[in-house]
């Protein structure tokens, strides 16, 4: 099996299929302006689905779509036929903001869609016009109907918990998820690429989120599990579960199966690295399968990325990124890397 310095495989792509987005969320992209990735360079689906074939055959067994928006992306059914037929995947996953899911899902789930995690930050209208400057949280429930019926079990919700924000929704994002059928999982506010507005005393830590829950739910028990996804789970006194993905308090980079595909073909071993491997320059430039395969394992191989634990080991943290420096490179922000 294909392990970095540190050995940990390589199991996990998240493919990034565009870097537009329907909204603007504070914490992702905040900004009036962005650089776009110039629409030549996207790759088109037979591209995608030829460098999948490669990561495949150097261990990947997962793939989760993302963006950006992924279901901006035209004819994204399309591409989840292309990849549900591999043989060597595993898992086939989304992760959406849910506003075109209703409109998408079938056809998603007819190509071979596995499963689905819609993000949601907060219940309330005003709220979430505010912080995705987007008045469409209608559209947001249709979606989430719509995983309810066609993913039962295979569904989550991601909520990102910024202090003074929403901090105060944790419950009813839970009795939601009960609602809806989805687990819900708690991601501690990251300071990558886009969130130019992160501050330390905006992250909610797991054990605040947990003592938070505590008080309304009574004891919370962790669930034992051995796993590399990213959230550590628990279950309440009535048998409900949840989970939290404490990125920031506490990182779990030595258990990262993952690497992030641009929608250009910039391959990334680390949400937080600043360079790249560009696998569109080698496709386009006549690369071989057994050429890109080479050039990802010497990648892997050598890889020692601990950006989260990096982050975390800084005394004075402020926002990665600063604007001046996304401006310059779209390659640096989440939309563009895919979250
Ligand atoms: N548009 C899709 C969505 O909303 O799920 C996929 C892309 S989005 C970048 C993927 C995930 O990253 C979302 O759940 C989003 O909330 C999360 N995210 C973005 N910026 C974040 C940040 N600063 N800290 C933690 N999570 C963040």
């Amino acid at each position: 099996m294909l392990a970095d310095v540190f050995n940990r495989p390589l199991r996990n792509l998240r493919l990034s299929v565009t870097d537009r987005c329907n909204l603007r969320c504070e914490y992702c992209m905040p900004e009036d302006d962005y650089q776009w990735l110039p629409r030549e360079d996207l790759l088109h689906f037979e591209e995608l689905s030829s460098l999948v074939d490669v990561f495949v055959e150097v261990g990947v067994d997962r793939v989760r779509l993302t963006g950006g928006e992924p279901l901006l992306r035209r004819n994204l059914s399309t591409l989840v036929g292309m990849l549900a037929k591999k043989a060597g995947l595993n898992d086939l996953a989304l992760t959406t903001n849910g506003i075109l899911l209703a409109d998408q899902i079938d056809a998603l789930a007819a190509a071979g869609l596995r499963r689905v995690t819609v993000s949601l930050d907060t219940l309330r209208a005003d709220r979430f016009k505010a912080l995705t400057r987007s008045d469409e949280l209608d559209r947001v429930h249709a979606g989430m109907q719509a995983a309810q019926r066609v993913f039962p079990g295979r569904f989550k919700i991601d909520t990102v918990v910024i202090n003074g924000v929403n901090d105060d929704e944790l419950a009813d994002l839970i009795e939601y998820g009960r609602r809806v059928g989805a687990e819900v999982r708690f991601i501690e506010y990251m300071d990558v690429g886009g969130a130019t507005k992160w501050a330390p005393e905006r992250v909610l830590p797991r054990r605040d989120i947990l003592a938070r829950l505590e008080a309304t739910y009574g004891a919370i028990a962790p669930i034992q599990e051995h796993s590399s996804a990213p959230a550590d789970r628990y279950t309440l006194p009535d048998g409900a579960t949840f989970g939290i993905i404490s990125s920031t308090t506490q990182p779990f980079c030595s258990d990262c199966d993952r690497s992030r595909l641009t929608a250009d073909g910039m391959w990334y071993l680390c949400l937080y690295a600043t360079q790249g491997l560009d696998l569109r320059a080698a496709l386009r430039s006549g690369a071989n399968p057994d050429q890109i395969a080479t050039m990802i394992r010497r990648g892997w191989t050598e890889r020692t990325d601990r950006g989260a634990e990096d982050r975390l080991a800084l005394g004075d943290r402020r926002a990665f990124v600063p604007v001046k420096s996304l401006k310059k490179d779209p390659h640096l922000e989440m939309h563009t890397r895919g979250g």
